[in-house]
């Protein structure tokens, strides 16, 4: 185990919502998809969502991929600004099928402003852990994918099965040819 699990989570989601906005363009760009992203990473109490949610992730998504491609301090920074403005106050909480986590807002707060905290929040033990060199961009041709490297030698370099493979594939194509 490299991080907590709900940490481990957090950064999944935190990696699932900047891909929403890249390769294939934007897919949370309507309240239903937005809330079926939401329902699919467990958002618990995700309420009646709008345009105004929409907006806010739009503008969430880019803060979060630049935690993706930056130094620690530059991290630290982006970290401890979405922390300061969302009042994050961090409450060791049980819910649903979840043991003992972490929450830092309410359960009333905006979908926005629960996602930017619960991704800094995990980002906190990544850098505590000087572990920053785990969020990777997909190795993949043509995929700009982010992930989190989560291997016990740090070795992972594709987002998914499905570009590792298309890697081999190619790899030994071009040993044949
Ligand atoms: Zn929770
Ligand atoms: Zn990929």
């Amino acid at each position: 185990v490299i991080f907590a699990h709900d940490t481990e989570v957090a950064l999944a989601a935190a990696a699932a919502l900047v891909n929403t906005g890249l390769n294939d363009g934007d897919q949370l760009d309507s309240p239903p998809a937005l809330e079926a992203f939401a329902r699919r990473w467990q958002w618990s109490g995700v309420g009646e969502l709008g345009r105004t949610d929409v907006e806010q992730v739009d503008r969430l998504r880019p803060v979060l991929h630049g935690l993706w491609h930056t130094d620690t301090d530059t991290a630290v920074a982006v970290v401890n600004d979405l922390l300061a403005r969302a009042h994050a106050l961090p409450q060791l909480v049980k819910h649903d099928q979840w043991d003992y986590h972490l929450h830092a807002t309410s359960a009333a707060a905006p979908l926005a402003e629960r996602m930017a905290v619960e991704a800094a929040m995990a980002m906190v033990d990544v850098i505590r852990t000087q572990q920053l060199d785990r969020l990777r961009t997909c190795d993949g041709k043509d995929c700009q994918d982010v992930y989190v490297d989560l291997s016990k030698n740090s070795s992972r370099r594709f987002c998914s099965g499905s570009c590792g493979n298309r890697a081999s594939v190619a790899a030994y194509r071009a040993r044949r040819r």
